[in-house]
């Protein structure tokens, strides 16, 4: 999506607004013992409570052999992305760390984030990972300049979470976002300065940084959602909704 004008661009910020807030609640309720379903639903509940619409539940992505079945993702661990919360339940422990993916339509528009959360208390490893990840998030947030390539952002992603002695994980990554879930361009994270399209004021981009603390490489569960990293290694996941202004990147979902 590209914003057109001053209504377009409110609701937009509005849709951001609510939907970290219900991220936040979300947050709030991660701890041992809670469920993946009691997480999906919590996070149902609260979208329709808004007026609004859980835009993951009954989308296809391209690809998918099936429309997906809950509002929520939530991702365990060696879970990279796209747990389904609501077919097989998972039960929270202490010292999982849980990727939580949502989105929401309010006004027709589409906003996307994601937070990887500690549940109690986490290891050193899963402490640096999940901060090495949200840093290289930030990090793809300041190269989101007008004039800029995507592969600017790529690039500060990547070196981020490599500095940090982390992985990328290649087969997934941003896209575009606003009029449906995903649009071009697709962003991976990783790249060279200066390659891919041009950032452009106005752009509505999902960044999403995806991390393994080791080996990148991921498998597709029977499910045909649930991604893991092959070698069982964690792997964190943050994403924001941003907005190209004039200056740089507004961060919509924060
Ligand atoms: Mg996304």
């Amino acid at each position: 999506m590209t914003i057109q004008n001053d209504t377009e661009r409110a609701n937009l910020i509005e849709a951001g607004r609510r939907l970290a807030a219900v991220l936040e609640a979300l947050r709030m309720k991660v701890a041992p013992g809670v469920t993946s379903e009691e997480l999906d639903d919590l996070a149902e509940q609260l979208i329709r409570g808004g007026g609004d619409e859980p835009s993951f539940l009954g989308y296809t992505p391209e690809g998918a052999h099936r429309a997906y079945p809950a509002a929520l993702c939530v991702s365990i661990n060696d879970e990279v992305v796209h747990g389904i919360p609501n077919e097989s339940v998972k039960t929270l422990k202490e010292g999982d760390i849980v990727g939580l993916d949502l989105g929401l339509t309010h006004k027709g528009i589409v906003v996307d984030a994601a937070i990887t959360v500690p549940v109690g208390q986490v290891d050193e490893e899963s402490k640096r990972l999940l901060a090495a990840t949200e840093q290289s998030l930030m990090a793809g947030v300041r190269a989101a300049v007008p004039g800029k390539h995507i592969g600017d952002i790529s690039h500060a992603i990547q070196e981020e979470i490599e500095h940090a002695g982390f992985k990328v994980v290649k087969e997934l990554g941003g896209h575009g976002v606003g009029d449906v879930v995903h649009e071009e361009p697709f962003i991976p994270n990783y790249g060279r300065v200066g390659e891919g399209a041009i950032l452009s004021e106005g752009m509505v981009l999902a960044l999403e940084p995806i991390s393994s603390a080791g080996k990148a490489a991921v498998t597709l569960a029977p499910d045909g959602y649930t991604y893991r990293t092959k070698d069982g290694s964690r792997s964190a996941h943050f994403e924001h909704t941003i907005l190209i202004e004039k200056d740089g990147a507004r961060i919509i979902t924060g």
